[in-house]
């Protein structure tokens, strides 16, 4: 049976961080009909939502949500990425770590999303429950709230009082100035009652009976429809049925690597890239899928003495040192205990780089959608990336071998060398920039500063890949501003 075709003033593509954003703000018009749709589970309640625990990241083999890739990390290490397929997306399965982009970030940005005109919308999409004044929200649909400092794990405690012990500052309050001076102190976590809040549950559910908003999840969109250069729909799947529908905006929330994909099989991308693929070429646009950044992260294993106490309500990572360009992550438990199916037993420090040259790539290996891309990474190229990689090492092996650390743990190796960074690294998972936003002068950007897509018309980009570079902490909080700002100019 064929569907009849349905028709709605706005498409939004992917449910995730953003595309849950987008989709609430869009539908409190009542006069504009705006349709979701989203390839993973979706749910209608907050109880009904199967990843809730913030304890643990779903993201395991055999996960039903979450989308895992291979990925070439560096010209010898092959690893994967993850990317979450679900209602609220890689939000919904992340590690809850809810943090803003220092000012200097910003500055990498177009003019007009510089740190003072981003701050409000940072400001207003918050409740922060610890923290008031000029940098915080209190009413905002995202809670922001710490591990209250009695309740930290065991191995957070003497982590804290090791980077005190070596002279590092406190920084009780990451989301503050704005500055980034860093320090170690605890992560604001974007969780309430016992849950991981996403933006499915902080958006999307409390508009969920809107009648002119409709959400349709396991539902797959295989193509951007185009008369001409004008958008004129989608083409979707479900449960291996095809149907087209038809609007003149539709709004790209698939996420830093399935937007540039659904590009690329669209016709958009670089023309010889397409043309080798066998892809009729709509646009040439070079910057889709090109030029990409992460954080690398170096594992740290080490064993404990005795056993380490937990609270149960633990979360991934409760605080972190910032110092410099690097993040250190003193995870809570083992990663087999965070990460159920991965296999990895080891518990470890994890270092990441936050500011790096590395550029990487997404191309297709055909036109056929059920073919995974090629993602390659291209970390530690550069001399500064890898002399930086090393100090991260030296710093988080200084600090597990201080007296606060050592009485508990023994780090499982102690080489400080780009073959040991390379032997222990993995990503952050935290890719942005696969369709770069840009002024007027960057031949290369892929969105304007509204984040339309240039050269076509009816298409705008609401996700992760706009981010001109990743920031220099987690990427979710500004997942979520961006969606914001770019509703409001949809909205206009
Ligand atoms: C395991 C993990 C841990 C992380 N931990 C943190 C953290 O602690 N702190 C932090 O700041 N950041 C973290 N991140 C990064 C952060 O979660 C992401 O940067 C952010 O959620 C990305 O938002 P997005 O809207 O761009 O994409 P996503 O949230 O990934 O949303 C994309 C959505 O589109 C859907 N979709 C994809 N293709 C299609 C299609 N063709 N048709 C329909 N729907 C489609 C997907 O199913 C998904 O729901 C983590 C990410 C991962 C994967």
């Amino acid at each position: 049976m064929v569907d009849p075709i349905r028709v709605a003033d706005v498409v939004v593509v992917g449910g995730g961080s953003s595309g849950c954003v987008v989709a609430a703000r869009l539908s409190e018009n009542p006069d504009r009909s705006v349709l979701l749709l989203e390839s993973g589970p979706g749910y209608r309640s907050m109880l009904d939502c199967p990843v809730r625990d913030y304890r643990v990241v779903p993201m395991g083999a055999g996960s039903a949500y979450a989308q895992i890739y291979g990925v070439e990390l560096a010209s010898s290490v092959r690893s994967t990425t993850v990317r979450g397929r679900v209602l609220g997306g890689s939000g919904a399965v992340n590690g809850a770590y809810f943090i803003r982009g220092t000012s200097t970030d910003f500055d990498l940005w177009p003019g007009s999303w510089s740190y003072e005109n981003v701050l409000p919308t940072f400001r207003a999409l918050e409740r922060d429950i610890d923290y008031d004044g000029p940098w915080h929200g209190k009413t905002g649909p995202m809670p922001v709230r710490r591990q209250p400092a009695e309740r930290w794990s065991e191995i957070s405690e003497a982590f804290r009082d090791a980077a005190l012990e070596r002279g590092y500052p406190e920084e009780p309050d990451k989301n503050g100035t704005g500055t980034g001076g860093g320090g170690v102190g605890p992560v604001p976590l974007n969780v309430d009652g016992g849950v991981r809040v996403s933006t499915a549950m902080a958006y999307l559910l409390p508009a969920w009976n809107r009648p002119n908003l409709t959400v349709e999840s396991n539902t797959d969109v295989v193509r951007i429809l185009f008369s001409g250069n004008k958008v004129i729909g989608v083409e979707v799947e479900t449960e291996g049925v095809r149907r087209r529908i038809h609007s003149r905006r539709v709004v790209l929330a698939a996420g830093p690597i399935e937007t540039p994909i659904l590009l690329m099989l669209s016709g958009i991308g670089m023309a010889d890239h397409l043309r080798d693929n066998d892809i009729s070429v709509i646009l040439d646009a070079p910057g889709v899928g090109s030029d990409f950044s992460d954080h690398p992260e170096v594992a740290l294993p080490y064993r404990v003495r005795g056993s380490l106490h937990r609270d149960d309500t633990s979360p991934v990572v409760e605080t972190v040192l910032n110092t410099g360009d690097i993040e250190i992550r003193p995870y809570t438990a083992p990663f087999d205990v965070l990460v159920p199916g991965s296999g990895q037993r080891d518990q470890v420090l994890g270092v990441g780089l936050m500011v790096t040259e590395s550029r990487g790539d997404i191309r297709l290996t055909s036109d056929d959608r059920s073919d995974r891309p090629y993602i390659e990474y291209r970390y530690a190229q550069s001399v500064s990336d890898r002399r930086a990689m090393r100090e991260g090492q030296a710093i988080g092996l200084d600090l597990l071998q201080s007296p606060a650390m050592s009485r508990l743990v023994v780090p499982l190796y102690e080489e400080v060398s780009d073959r040991s960074a390379l032997a222990h690294l993995g990503t952050s998972h935290h890719l942005c920039g696969s369709c770069r936003m840009g002024g007027s002068d960057d031949a290369t950007a892929v969105v304007d500063e509204r984040g339309n897509v240039r050269g076509v018309e009816g298409l705008t980009i609401a996700d992760t890949s706009v981010l001109p570079v990743v920031p220099s902490r987690g990427p979710h909080a500004t997942a979520v501003m961006v969606a914001e700002r770019i509703s409001i100019f949809l909205a206009e």
